[in-house]
């Protein structure tokens, strides 16, 4: 079946193209793939699958609209970025279901917090780039250095699942406010809010083969999209084994690549901590079954507290709901698929059978079936052994106590990540003399998942190359140039 025959699909009431969307029209691949709901197994319709073919065609064409993009004003691309942020808010109910269906997350998230983070992208970098993206001048013995962020041409993105639109969104806005032009290859596990994107794009008069998307699996669109030598960057954001696989296929371009990869993070109760808000905060670290980069999967508790600090974080966790993610009420739905489902139960029986203790959960959930997995809390875990060490990506947290801040900081710090942090603290010096020691791009003292997307994003160590976020992003989207320009020579 070619995905012409199948061009659109029906989800939540919503009609989506299945088809790749370049140069502003719709192309048909010879193929297709599967796509089906975690929310419960249902068909989502057929997509295309697009490999080097489709690459091609989608980067011709954002190199032909590249040079027009780039020359028009600031303001005049903010303009129409914005009008994709009103469109987006317009729809904000559709991408939200759309979504939910697709990758199992929380439909109430999606509506309050995740969609309308998407319409911000857009209008945070479009402002941005008009009003914050200057550099005061240098002088140098009389000559003055001018400093400015020119387009650089056409940025390849690929993006995971876990938040797709938001992640994906992350990228684009700030990709397009610099001028450059882009193409997108999203999750194949979660393709369709991607193309509503593209409807959108239309609709608020984004020149064609501004934004493109090819839809297909990573190891054919995506690595055709790394290796081909049209791009000037390459943006991703998933595991640090494909970010080591990209960098291999850039190096032989030399395309600079921005990587935005997994962690390990740890959450350190500290023994002066209020115990109610520790509690709560690492319950918050099974937000999106745990399908998070940034979550606090590694609980550090103070010796002196373990016990107290187990009690009531098991208590809370018990409050916890687990159901079909379109309910107002659940707090934790399924796993995105079933590949990633078993990897999760894999950790967790091995982590078993190695002589950790399930001091929670740690099963599928016999009730509801399918792709739900009960949230787990892990103790005893040998030190060093996986579940300590690699990224589980599911809702499970492993608990390991402390008993000095030393001991604290070689535990937080003993992963090849450096993602993110939380600490929780009543002393405000005691919490400054973790956070300053601890190696991450993110760190949360007190409080969680609080972004601002004028603040730096990015991973230390194996977490990432780079950041993002602000005159970030722009910093690694446009070429930045410094133009001196001597006192002399000049004939007024
Ligand atoms: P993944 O690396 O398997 O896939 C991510 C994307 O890369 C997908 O679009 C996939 O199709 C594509 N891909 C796969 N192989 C490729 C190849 N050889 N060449 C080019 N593209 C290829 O990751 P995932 O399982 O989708 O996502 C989960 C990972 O993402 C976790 O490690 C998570 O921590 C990380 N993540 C990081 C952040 C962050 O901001 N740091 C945010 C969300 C997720």
């Amino acid at each position: 079946m070619t995905s012409s025959d199948l061009a659109d699909v029906t989800v939540a009431g919503v009609s989506v193209d299945t088809r790749h969307f370049i140069g502003g029209r719709r192309v048909a691949s010879e193929t297709t793939f599967a796509n089906t709901s975690p929310i419960d197994g249902s068909d989502l319709g057929n997509i295309a699958r697009g490999g080097e073919r489709e690459i091609d065609l989608a980067v011709a064409a954002a190199r032909e609209a590249f040079p027009a993009w780039a020359a028009m004003p600031r303001a005049e691309r903010a303009a129409i970025l914005n009008r994709i942020a009103d469109l987006v808010e317009e729809r904000l109910p559709e991408l939200a279901n759309v979504e939910t269906m697709d990758n199992g997350g929380l439909l109430r998230s999606n509506l309050r917090g995740v969609m309308p983070r998407v319409a911000h992208n857009f209008r945070f970098f479009a402002d941005w780039a008009v009003t914050h993206l200057k550099h005061d001048d240098i002088e140098t013995r009389g000559h003055t250095n001018h400093v400015s962020w020119d387009p650089s041409g056409v940025a390849g993105l690929i993006t995971p699942w876990n938040a797709p639109l938001m992640l994906a969104t992350w990228k684009i806005a700030p990709a397009l406010a610099a001028g450059d032009t882009v193409v997108l290859k999203p999750a194949e596990w979660t393709p369709l809010t991607a193309s509503l994107l593209a409807d959108i794009c239309v609709e608020a008069g984004l020149p064609d083969g501004v934004f493109n998307l090819v839809q297909g699996f990573g190891r054919e669109a995506g690595a055709a999209l790394v290796a081909h030598p049209g791009l000037s960057r390459i943006s991703f954001t998933g595991s640090v084994p494909t970010a080591k696989s990209i960098a291999r296929s850039a190096a032989d371009n030399l395309t600079p690549c921005s990587f935005e990869l997994g962690g390990k993070s740890p959450c350190i109760v500290l023994a002066d901590a209020d115990l109610e808000l520790a509690a709560a905060l690492a319950v918050e670290q099974y937000d999106n079954a745990g399908q998070v980069c940034l979550s606090g999967t590694r609980l550090l508790v103070h010796e002196s507290i373990a016990d107290d600090f187990a009690a009531a974080f098991q208590a809370k966790a018990a409050t916890l709901r687990q159901g079909d993610p379109r309910d107002p009420d659940t707090d934790i739905g399924p796993q995105v698929h079933a590949v990633h489902f078993d990897r999760i139960k894999g950790f967790v029986d091995r982590a078993e059978a190695g002589g950790a203790t399930i001091l929670m959960g740690g099963s599928p959930n016999a009730d509801l079936g399918g792709l739900y997995f009960t949230p787990t809390l892990v103790g005893d875990a040998a030190r060093g052994s996986e579940i300590l060490t690699q990224e589980v990506f599911g809702p499970v947290l492993t608990m390991q106590t402390f008993a000095s801040d030393d001991e604290a900081l070689e535990l937080a710090n003993g992963t090849e990540f450096g993602l993110a942090a939380v600490v929780v603290s009543g002393d405000r010096e005691h919490a400054a003399a973790i956070t300053e020691n601890l190696v991450a791009g993110t760190i949360w003292v007190n409080c969680f998942f609080v972004r601002d997307l004028r603040a730096p994003f990015g991973g230390s160590k194996k977490s990432g190359v780079g950041r993002e976020g602000g005159t970030w992003s722009f910093d690694f989207y446009a070429d930045v140039k410094n133009t001196v320009v001597a006192p002399h020579g000049w004939k007024e």
